[in-house]
């Protein structure tokens, strides 16, 4: 830092010129990404709660109920009438204090204390940040010839050191769903703890359910189900940082409470001590403002235009991983290695990802995506075929 204070324009300036250097998601470039464009509205609402802490709920009663009341709603959304969890700053601190919660649960009432997490190859990568961060064993269970977990190899994984059990909805890679009634009846057999991961799917199958798309049941009409991860900063349109951690029972954040003796409230239980009231405020008017509709219509969107692109592809002769549940599309040139496309349609301009499992080109339609981008994409595909 320099000794003397800096005129503000010069400030802007400088910080303009590396923000350019940054992708923007309207130009409809980037195509691997998991995040969007937050709505206006939410950024707007976003910015009016900046200052608050719900660190120390005391002092910003306020805003904690616009918390605990966006709990409910999510909660509600995913068949639960009384939801307990708070919204943090992504799928990976709510899936580490989900899995931290099931730790401590079976560490109180069964003793458990070098516990083991069964999860699917499929999995994202912040459960290996959560055994690792909480001292867990990762045992993996199989996905089977349709890249969802294999029920059978799980039911192997079992031991008396297992402390959880992860599903998810709306797998990273391909948008798949794994079998979750089984997983949540076998689940509750044998006593463990059973969180699903839907940070992606969260905000897009209940609602595809809702205008009539057959999808597998994943939430907490389960017995089973213990937590569900959800990111609004997806598919929800709220301004990153914005995870949601919902519980089925209070005991679940007891478990997990330490005191915070310096502040307005005795214990804490979030992983974050100070922390943004901004991003649950935003979120509550997001999911306000839609409405139920609003977010029918986006997911229909978002799933007319991944079919639009999955046709397309295997009219050019492009290889399809698997049918899309959700609003991924994972495909390969019949010829063409993985990377070597990646690379020729980075050439085009184009921001893709690949899938490591299969090794596939990997689109997730989010709402930036419209149609007049994907022409110009399979326009690219076409010349590269
Ligand atoms: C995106 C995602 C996460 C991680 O969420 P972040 O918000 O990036 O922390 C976890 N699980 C699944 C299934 C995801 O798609």
């Amino acid at each position: 830092m320099q000794d003397y204070p800096i005129d503000k324009d010069i400030i802007l300036n400088e910080l303009e010129e590396l923000h350019k250097l940054d992708h923007n998601y309207a130009d409809g470039r980037i195509l691997g990404s998991m995040c969007t464009e937050a709505h206006p509205f939410a950024k707007e609402v976003f910015c009016k709660f900046l200052d608050t802490n719900l660190g120390d709920p005391g002092l910003f009663k306020g805003t904690k109920q616009i918390e605990e009341k966006v709990i409910k709603s999510i909660g509600k959304l995913l068949s639960l009438d009384n939801a307990y969890g708070n919204i943090v700053t992504g799928g990976t601190e709510a899936n580490l204090m989900a899995i931290r919660a099931a730790r401590n649960h079976a560490r109180k009432y069964k003793g458990i204390t070098d516990g083991e997490i069964i999860i699917p190859d499929s999995a994202h990568f912040s459960f290996k940040k959560a055994a690792d961060m909480l001292n867990l064993k990762i045992v993996e269970a199989e996905i089977d010839e349709n890249y969802k977990i294999d029920v059978e190899s799980l039911k192997e994984a079992i031991s008396d050191k297992t402390v959880a059990i992860v599903a998810i909805a709306g797998t990273t890679e391909l948008g798949l769903i794994d079998p979750i009634e089984e997983i949540s009846k076998i689940a509750l057999e044998n006593n463990i703890y059973f969180h699903v991961d839907a940070a992606f799917g969260g905000f897009s199958i209940p609602f595809l359910q809702k205008i009539g798309y057959d999808l597998p049941v994943f939430d907490f009409s389960l017995d089973g189900v213990c937590s569900i991860t959800v990111d609004p900063h997806k598919m929800g349109l709220a301004p990153i940082p914005a995870g949601g951690i919902i519980f089925r029972k209070e005991e679940y954040l007891e478990v997990m409470a330490v005191d915070s003796p310096y502040l307005t409230v005795k214990t804490q239980s979030t992983i974050v001590g100070t922390r943004l009231g901004a991003s649950s405020a935003a979120t509550y008017a997001i999911m306000k403002y839609f409405g139920k509709e609003g977010y029918c219509k986006l997911a229909q969107n978002q799933m007319e235009n991944t079919h639009f692109l999955s046709e397309n592809l295997k009219e050019l002769g492009y290889e399809i991983v698997c049918e899309p549940e959700l609003n991924i599309v994972a495909f390969n040139h019949p010829e063409m290695d993985t990377n070597e496309l990646a690379s020729k349609l980075e050439d085009f301009g184009w921001k893709v990802s690949v899938a490591k499992c299969p090794i596939a080109i990997r689109i997730v339609l989010m709402n930036h995506i419209k149609k007049n981008h994907l022409e110009e994409l399979l326009k690219d595909l076409k010349d590269l075929y």
